[in-house]
């Protein structure tokens, strides 16, 4: 039973939970004994938290006995990626820096989370905050693709999606900046969501880049990640950017999807995101996946979007600024860790230097020093100021767009996983992994990844659906059509094809 468990969708332990026929402990133990079975090897983890997950499950299985009314997913556990801070719970974003650090509060898609009576099993590992699209940048070992351990479970929420892929959580959180939270998904076969920016509470996200970064689900399922998005949205008052007005409903519109009709609805083909720079397998599974639309009544077309081929080059303008101002505040005074200097004087400066020397990555140094350029006064409209102005008309692009479609859409990643250690030495290879999912974070939209199967090399391939602004219902609505149809081509869920975990299978990695 506990390794059946942790097959089945969240919906599905939702009903499990609701109709008695098994508890919150038992569930929770389940991904617990997983975890201690397999996350030896995936690494999916930097924290693990049974007693605090188990005393929530009895605490909830204690009222359903009672006959409180529950969310739908109370006693259903949750794995939060690293960059959200917990009370409680150490929190590190993947850094030295954070090393040790205890937060006081929760972020508000936490204290939703706990509300529902949601069990937190632990806290999964990230490229440092959030910088990266392969988790090899985390300050605490690599995570590996549950599909093939020698290979990326892509980044920065590579543990997050690697945790719920290799079935040590039903359900998990990310947070996509430039695509951390889709391209995972799509390298490991699952879904993730990156929803209408301010339309889930960036209070207690570890800030990388403020306008850009979005919380959002990390599922097996579209209809899962609807149901979690539903309860981590809202406005939230501690949020300077949360959107005053909810989401349309969102489970039910995957509800709608699930019937695997898509009669009118118009799906544009991005031009600028398809075609060269992308692995043949990704572009036939792609190509296949269209097919599927069309056949569910689908009015597929063409549409281009100009600046996009831009959109890369805005980003890594806009997201070093505002990563060198957020970053300003670990300085070995506030948070973590701090190291005196070797030698001489431990002056506030000296000390401020050491620990940011010793407690940040290479990755991170690199982007503070080309945030903090691209802000200097000298050439702050040059490249920032440039930056903004690309960012404008991707905006309009898609205004454009969507005037004559109602959903766009393209592969979320070019290439399927890569092998470990490929791209660590190459940062511009590293930030083209994202050149699909960026232009919705610079311009706000929501993006959902979801399989369309696997390349020609056996590993999985992730569609990426796009829509308007506070349109998230459509995504769930095509995104859920879309996998219905296709399992049902194949006959079970992707994941089921994956190879087999065993603890034992590589040597640990560093944890
Ligand atoms: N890979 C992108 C980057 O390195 C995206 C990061 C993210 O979404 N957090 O910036």
């Amino acid at each position: 039973m506990g390794d059946d468990l942790t097959r089945r969708s969240a919906a599905d332990l939702a009903g499990l939970l609701a109709a008695g026929e098994v508890t919150s402990v038992e569930l929770t133990q389940a991904h617990l004994d997983r975890i201690a079975a397999v996350d030896g090897a995936v690494h999916a983890y930097l924290h693990v938290s049974p007693d605090e997950a188990l005393a929530t499950a009895r605490v909830v299985d204690a009222r359903r006995t009672a006959g409180d009314e529950l969310h739908p997913l109370a006693g259903v556990p949750i794995a939060v990626k690293d960059v959200v801070v917990t009370e409680g719970m150490p929190t590190t974003a993947g850094s030295k820096i954070l090393e040790g650090w205890v937060p006081p509060y929760d972020a508000t898609l936490v204290t939703r989370i706990k509300a529902a009576g949601m069990p937190i099993l632990g806290k999964t590992n990230m490229d440092e905050f959030a910088m990266g699209s392969s988790t090899e940048h985390s300050a605490y070992g690599n995570t590996h693709n549950p599909w093939d351990l020698d290979r990326i479970p892509g980044g920065s929420g590579g543990g997050s999606a690697a945790a719920v892929g290799a079935f040590e959580a039903p359900l998990a959180i990310g947070t996509d900046t430039g695509g951390s939270i889709r391209q995972p998904a799509a390298v490991t076969g699952t879904v993730g969501v990156k929803p209408t920016y301010g339309s889930v509470s960036r209070y207690g996200l570890i800030a990388l880049a403020s306008s850009l970064d979005q919380a959002g689900p990390v599922t097996r399922t579209v209809l899962d990640a609807a149901l979690l998005h539903e309860v981590i949205g809202g406005h939230d008052p501690r949020d300077a950017t949360s959107l005053p007005e909810a989401l349309p409903p969102l489970v039910a519109a995957a509800r709608q999807g699930l019937t695997g009709d898509l009669s009118g609805v118009r799906v544009g083909v991005v031009t600028e995101l398809s075609g060269d720079g992308y692995q043949p397998g990704v572009r036939a599974s792609f190509e296949a996946a269209l097919d599927v639309l069309r056949g569910a009544g689908a009015q597929i077309s063409e549409v281009s979007c100009p600046h996009f081929g831009h959109a890369l080059a805005a980003y890594y303008l806009i997201l070093p600024s505002e990563a060198s101002s957020n970053l300003a505040k670990f300085d070995g005074m506030r948070y973590g860790l701090r190291v005196l200097p070797q030698d001489g004087p431990a002056t506030a400066e000296r000390v401020m230097a050491a620990t940011r020397g010793a407690g940040f990555g290479d990755e991170v140094k690199r982007r503070i020093i080309l945030g903090t350029y691209a802000l200097s006064a000298g050439y702050y409209d040059a490249y920032y100021g440039s930056a903004q102005k690309v960012r404008t008309l991707i905006q309009r692009d898609f205004a454009a767009a969507f005037e004559q479609v109602d959903v766009l859409v393209s592969p979320t990643a070019p290439t399927t996983a890569f092998k470990l250690g490929e791209k660590l030495d190459d940062p511009l290879a590293m930030y083209l992994n994202d050149v699909a999912t960026i232009p919705a974070n610079l311009a706000g939209v929501p993006g959902l990844s979801v399989p369309s199967g696997l390349s020609d090399d056996g590993l999985p391939v992730g569609f990426q659906v796009l829509a308007p602004a506070r349109a998230d219902d459509r995504l769930y609505r095509v995104g859920a059509a879309l996998e219905t149809l296709l399992e049902a081509s194949w006959g079970a869920p992707l994941l089921s094809r994956a190879p087999e975990l065993s603890g034992s299978t590589t040597e640990g990695s560093a944890r």
